[in-house]
């Protein structure tokens, strides 16, 4: 039997699907989900020895490519001073000085490990600021698998076919309301049926999760207006697209500020970490300088901080990197979009900078709902062709497809003849 399966099958007897995160394991797609054994710059190989241009990144936080020299060195630093103290340190302070410089709405942050940690802890905070229970999210937005976002949340949610999970205490969901993504009428109805009771709107500005869905701008500075005006707190969920989309996340190119910022992903250098912050007299409320607890044996890691200050001070210092990253990834969509011509099949493509997503679906996708009408089928053909071809993309429809700086115009050009080939094979 080959490795990669024979490792599927004694993951599986022992970790539930084989996996630690349910996207990984290929479900949706069909197949045998890749083990990896080492990555660097674009390059991933599996432990078959076979090698695969990424285009996962570990699911994003990888804009310098896997294994660059220069985290490395600091991780390999930090590694022989000591692995966890669960004390304070100066990378700590480092980062967040980074952070706080990038993202003018961030006055005070708190490190924690995941995504998923930061938007449950943001959203204690904005109930216990505003003093009031209920929150908007949108259909199609993934906020991490806290159980008040996990009502209609994107890709995992999606693929998977359970909009919601069981599990989740009706009292938890009677709390979330759902709008439709760049539909403020919809916004405006909830609040309308719910005043004086909703904490908190939060969104993903460009929505990552269903795909690649920009946030119309006048939907988000509508948004801003709205929330500002019922003493509503905004959240934006910049784990995906902080660092990812600018250097000052998605806030910066819609020049709106939110209440609260979320991140995560690059912000770790490809160790896990994530960080919510934002107004000075919300953040205050956290303990120990105010009542909210939230707390960590992790948080603050130091081997975790110094990958993520290496990692941001390499895009800062370099003035043209998002430049650089915004041209390759128009060469990929322009080559992609020729493809989709020359075929004249009916597909579109999203991007936006360097996320994007290749949709199975006729019509442009604007929110969850036409999201859903992509051809999923045709996707999992689609991507089980890549794969033989050498190319590693997320295993689902709802996924972004990133770019790293480590991609180089070869892979660009291997990557387009790829698409090419196999949409004509699955097409013709
Ligand atoms: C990845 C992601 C999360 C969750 O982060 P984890 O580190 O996986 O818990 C939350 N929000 C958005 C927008 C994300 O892309």
């Amino acid at each position: 039997m080959k490795r990669n399966k024979s490792l599927y099958e004694r993951a599986k007897k022992m970790m539930p699907g084989g996996v630690n995160s349910p996207v990984r394991a290929f479900k949706n797609v069909g197949g045998t989900p890749l083990f990896i054994e080492r990555g660097l710059g674009s390059k991933i190989w599996d432990c078959e020895g076979k090698r695969y241009i990424d285009y996962v990144l570990s699911w994003g936080p990888l804009i310098l490519g896997h294994s660059h020299p220069q985290i490395i060195k600091a991780v390999k630093d930090s590694l022989e001073k000591g692995t966890s103290f669960g004390a304070p340190s100066e990378y700590e302070i480092k980062l967040a000085e980074l952070i706080i410089k990038a993202f003018p709405s961030i006055e005070k942050i708190r490190m924690v490990n995941s995504g998923t940690e930061a938007t449950m802890s943001a959203i204690r905070l904005a109930r216990a600021y505003t003093k009031r229970d209920k929150i908007i999210k949108f259909e199609g937005c993934y906020h991490g698998h806290g159980d008040s976002f996990l009502i209609k949340a994107g890709s995992g949610a999606l693929t998977f076919g359970s909009p919601s999970s069981p599990g989740i205490t009706l009292g938890s969901a009677k709390d979330t309301l759902n709008a439709d993504f760049n539909d403020i009428d919809s916004v405006k109805k909830l609040i309308r049926k719910n005043k004086g009771k909703i904490a908190a709107v939060i969104v993903e500005p460009i929505a990552g999760n269903m795909g690649c869905v920009i946030g119309d701008t006048d939907f988000l500075k509508e948004l801003r207006d709205i929330t500002a005006n019922e003493e509503i707190l905004l959240i934006f969920d910049e784990v995906m697209t902080g660092f990812r989309v600018s250097y000052g996340g998605a806030q910066r190119i819609f020049n709106i500020k939110p209440d609260l910022t979320m991140l995560g992903k690059i912000i770790g250098g490809g160790l896990p970490v994530g960080a919510y912050g934002g107004r000075r007299d919300i953040m205050s409320l956290i303990s120990p300088e105010g009542p909210v607890y939230q707390a960590g044996t992790l948080s603050g890691n130091p081997i975790a901080m110094r990958a993520g200050y290496e990692t941001l001070n390499i895009m800062r210092k370099d003035k043209d990197f998002y430049r650089k990253l915004e041209a390759k990834s128009r060469i990929l969509g322009e080559g992609i979009k020729e493809n989709i011509k020359k075929l004249n099949i009916p597909l579109n493509y999203a991007e936006f900078n360097s996320m994007s997503c290749l949709y199975f679906a006729k019509e442009k996708v604007k929110d969850f709902k036409s999201a859903l009408k992509s051809d999923t089928k045709k996707f999992a053909a689609y991507f089980k062709n890549m794969l033989e071809r050498g190319i590693y993309a997320a295993p689902s429809q709802f996924e972004s497809v990133f770019l790293s700086s480590a991609h180089t115009e070869k892979d660009l050009e291997i990557t387009i003849k790829a698409n090419y080939e196999s949409l004509k094979s699955i097409y013709f």
